[in-house]
Formats: C-alpha cells, sequence, structure tokens
C-alpha cells in the first residue's frame, strides 16, 4: 500500500517534469523574487521562465508595461511575508490579451490588471459589495505572479479594457497609484470644493491631485523633497510645504502616503472637527502615542485604505480618460528592475516608475 502510493507519488512527479519541461519550449523573461533583501542588494533576478498557460476563466497577456508601486518594495525587501516562492512581482500590468480571449476580451485587446487578481465572490465581504476586503483575495505580483514579465496569467474577470487615449506608459501607474489614490480619496470623503490635505508626493499623489483639481478642491500638500515641492506646485496644488509644516487651513479630509505613523499624526493636527484621514500605505513603521483630545476628539476619523474594487478601477479609468490624466513617468528596461525599485524607495524620480519589456 505504501508502496504503490510512493509509485503514484513518483509518477506524478515525473509527469510534472514531462509537463514542465514542455512548458520550458516556451521560455520567457521576467524577474522573479528567491528571498526577500533590502533593495539595494538586488534580490530580483532576471532570467528565463516557463511562459505560463491559461485556464479557463484566465487569460495570457503579453506585457508592454508595467509600473512600479511601493508595495513591491514591501514584498520584496520582505516587510510583507513571503507568500509564493520564486514570485514574479509587479501589478499595474498593461498589455495585450495573447491567448485564452472571450466575447469581451478578444486577442489583441489591450487590457489592465491591477492588485486585485481575483476575489472568492462567496465570504460575507464579497457578498456586502466590500470585495476589497475579501477573506481570500488573489494579489497580483503577491500571491499569483505578477507582470515584471514578458507575459502574465490573470482572470479575465479582474482585467480592465483600456480606453485607446491611454498609451501602454502612461496608463501603467493608473492600475494601482491611481486607482487606490482615487478610492482613498472615496474613503477620505472628499466632496468636489473641499479642502484637501496630500501628505507624501509620490505616483499616487501626482494622480490624484489632478482628480481633485477636476472637483474644484483646494488642495494642501506637505512633502519632503524640493522637486516633489515642485510639482505639486506646478498641478495646481494652492499651499505646499515640507513634511514638517502645517497647512494655513484646516482641512476637510486628508490623505497620507508615506509608510510613516509621524505623517499620519500630522495630517490629524490639521484636520477639521468632523473631517477624516485616509492611511493609502499598506504598512507603517508605527503609530505614535497621540493625545486623543486634541487630535481625535469632535468625531474626526482615522482610517485605512485596503486594497480595491473592481467598480473604483472602472470609475478612475474613466475619470482618467475624461480628465485627459497623463501621469509623469520615468522608463526602466526589465534588466534594471532593481534600479527601479531602488529609484522608488529613495523617492529619487518624480511621478511613477514604469517597466517596459
Ligand atoms: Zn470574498
Ligand atoms: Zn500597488
Amino acid at each position: 500500500m505504501k508502496c504503490s502510493k510512493r509509485i503514484a507519488q513518483r509518477k506524478e512527479y515525473i509527469d510534472f517534469e514531462t509537463v514542465g519541461r514542455t512548458s520550458l519550449a516556451e521560455p520567457m523573461k521576467a524577474a522573479t523574487l528567491t528571498s526577500p533583501q533590502p533593495v539595494s542588494k538586488r534580490p530580483l533576478r532576471v532570467g528565463e521562465v516557463a511562459r505560463p498557460e491559461p485556464k479557463p476563466g484566465q487569460v495570457l497577456v503579453r506585457v508592454r508595461a508595467c509600473g512600479v508601486c511601493r508595495t513591491d518594495l514591501h514584498i520584496v525587501e520582505g516587510d510583507l511575508p513571503p507568500s509564493r516562492p520564486g514570485v514574479i512581482p509587479g501589478h499595474q500590468i498593461v498589455g495585450e490579451v495573447a491567448a485564452g480571449a472571450t466575447e469581451h476580451l478578444p486577442i489583441g485587446t489591450r487590457v489592465g490588471v491591477s492588485w486585485m487578481g481575483g476575489t472568492d465572490a462567496s465570504c460575507r465581504y464579497c457578498h456586502l459589495g466590500l470585495e476589497n476586503l475579501c477573506d481570500s483575495p488573489t494579489f497580483t505580483g503577491y500571491t499569483v505572479d505578477g507582470g515584471y514579465a514578458e507575459y502574465a496569467v490573470v482572470r479575465s474577470d479582474f482585467t480592465f479594457p483600456l480606453p485607446d487615449e491611454l498609451d501602454d506608459l502612461h496608463a501603467a501607474p493608473l492600475l494601482c497609484a491611481g486607482i487606490i489614490g482615487f478610492r482613498s480619496l472615496r474613503v477620505a470623503g472628499v466632496k468636489h470644493g473641499d479642502r484637501v490635505g496630500l501628505f507624501g508626493f509620490g505616483a499616487s499623489a501626482h494622480l490624484a491631485i489632478a482628480v481633485l483639481r477636476s472637483w474644484n478642491c483646494e488642495v494642501y500638500v506637505s512633502t519632503r523633497g524640493a522637486t516633489h515641492r515642485q510639482l505639486a506646485a506646478s498641478l495646481g496644488a494652492t499651499w505646499v510645504g515640507s513634511e514638517t509644516d502645517r497647512p494655513p487651513a484646516e482641512l476637510d479630509c486628508a490623505v497620507t502616503f508615506a509608510p510613516s505613523g509621524d505623517v499620519v499624526i500630522a495630517a490629524l493636527a490639521s484636520l477639521r472637527k468632523g473631517g477624516a484621514v485616509a492611511i493609502n500605505a499598506i504598512h507603517l513603521d508605527r503609530i505614535p502615542q497621540f493625545d486623543y483630545d486634541r487630535l481625535l476628539w469632535g468625531e474626526r476619523q482615522l482610517r485605512s485604505v485596503a486594497n480595491m474594487t473592481r467598480a473604483d478601477a472602472r470609475d478612475f479609468l474613466q475619470i482618467a480618460r475624461e480628465i485627459g490624466l497623463r501621469p509623469q513617468v520615468t522608463a526602466f528596461p526589465l534588466d534594471q528592475v532593481n534600479e527601479a525599485l531602488i529609484a522608488v524607495k529613495a523617492d529619487s524620480i518624480d511621478g511613477a516608475a514604469v517597466i517596459t519589456m
């Protein structure tokens, strides 16, 4: 009994090897993460791996561009626990459908893929219409392989056709930085004409400000780095200051983008009664002790922003098309993916880093 079981296991192993070799007949170039390390050690290895094949309900996307997100940094450096050995990161994928076409996604359709790679559609959060909080989600480039590669397999129902107005390079940063920045504005409860604070001014904030300006909001930007402040001013900020400067007016709401609890407290201290701070960070260094009476009393709210829904994606891509949103980008070839992450970590580029294939 034991023996036959062992033989069966062995057979499975042999079959797997055979299948593996067949797949390797179609290699692709990809950046894989074997063990998380500081980006200065260049932990992503660029080389050939087997090209994935779509299963039912999935499409194969030939990747043209993939945006670099701060979350990729947390994955690569191990701030987020490793989820899949040898994972291919990258979750702001722009590409075209190359196999597994459907009626709605014919071959050649230009599509975008984001961080939410799928949900179970069965948990209480999915039933409540809060699919961003799903108990069993799939995250692109974390729990499944992502877009730092020539090809990616993605769920067809979590794939968004892209309007022609958005070219590959400029569409990529919209797919996480843009969508989650937009969700942050929703979570913060921004209304047209509000005074809104943006604390930190990287890839997400420089897209959010365009949406806010189109809603006639006054935007107050606190950020480190003279070039970030210049960019904020050039994009229509009402006021710009360093990360320790207090905005000169009480804010209706604010979004923090830096992975720093000190910045969250600075945002709270700038808020009017009844206002809200949305924290757009998947990981924070810590939350310092703070004075409840002065900072939270008065029905001020502190909320985190978790993931995104497909409705956020569709609504934001529609707004991006309408307002002609064109993010500032710096392109890096796939071979330079570690350098792109180093640049994101150092905040040394304005706007967004995008890997091109
Ligand atoms: Zn669910
Ligand atoms: Zn992201």
